[in-house]
């Protein structure tokens, strides 16, 4: 999608330090993160947000979804961490690609601000 800078990390035409990767799903260091291991886990194609999963996308996500556990393990999460969607104005979402937030390494709060 023409602007939007995670397809553009996708594409690596913007460098990101990735952490895990494969034909549908991308999973990369957050530039300004929020926890000692905070990284996105994005689906490789361009959806603009939660409010915009549509009935195809069932696979990819669910795809998407059950990565979540091994990526936790590859970063050592073995004491939990937290997944996170922002959605929209309310959410604070602030990149208009699907994106979830995976955070750990450090007791984190509830609940969130
Ligand atoms: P959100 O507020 O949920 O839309 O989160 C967007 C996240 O993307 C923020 O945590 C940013 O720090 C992160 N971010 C923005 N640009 C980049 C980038 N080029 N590489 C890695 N993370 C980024
Ligand atoms: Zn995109």
């Amino acid at each position: 999608m023409g602007d939007c800078i995670f397809c553009k990390i996708v594409d690596k035409e913007i460098p990101s330090n990735v952490v895990y990767e494969d034909d549908r799903i991308l999973c990369f260091h957050d530039l300004e993160p929020k926890a000692p291991v905070h990284v996105l886990i994005i689906p490789k194609k361009h959806i603009a947000s939660m409010d915009d999963v549509a009935e195809e996308d069932q696979d990819l996500l669910g795809y998407l979804m059950t990565k979540v556990k091994d990526i936790a393990a590859q970063l050592g999460l073995e004491n939990g961490y937290r997944l996170v969607n922002n959605c929209g104005e309310d959410g604070v979402q602030t990149v208009q690609h699907l994106h979830f937030h995976l955070l750990g390494k450090r007791k984190l709060t509830w609940p969130p601000g």
